[in-house]
């Protein structure tokens, strides 16, 4: 069962199918390692919900690897392509958690490394 999604999380390089952000897998990384990648600051009202909403699940409709966020807004009943338009809408409304992370990764649009070696080039 966690091998599946550890196996599903390098195949997507982290990123949750549906919303493309990070995700956070237990398994492979601490908590420190990921409030640092995600920029959760310990301590700080709702950093644990944060965290939570990153962690890397399995979703049963496209068997794919997408974040709890994601997973847990899953109307019953839709098809894949229909949830990942009502998450691409929040994401453009910005009612998402990924918006807090656009600015931090200064990239101008969602897209980060998985899990980083040396950090971005200078
Ligand atoms: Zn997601």
């Amino acid at each position: 069962m966690s091998d599946r999604l550890e196996r599903l999380w390098h195949e997507q390089e982290g990123r949750c199918f549906y919303c493309d952000g990070p995700t956070y897998l237990p398994s492979i990384e601490t908590k420190d390692q990921a409030r640092n990648r995600l920029a959760i600051e310990p301590g700080v009202t709702g950093s644990a919900r944060l965290l939570n909403q990153h962690i890397a699940t399995v979703e049963h409709l496209s068997r794919k690897m997408v974040c709890k966020f994601c997973n847990c807004h899953q109307g019953g009943g839709r098809s894949i392509e229909a949830h990942k338009r009502s998450i691409l809408a929040r994401v453009a409304a910005e009612t998402h958690p990924v918006n807090r992370l656009v600015e931090e990764y200064d990239q101008g649009r969602l897209s980060w490394r998985p899990l980083s070696g040396p950090g971005p080039q200078t």
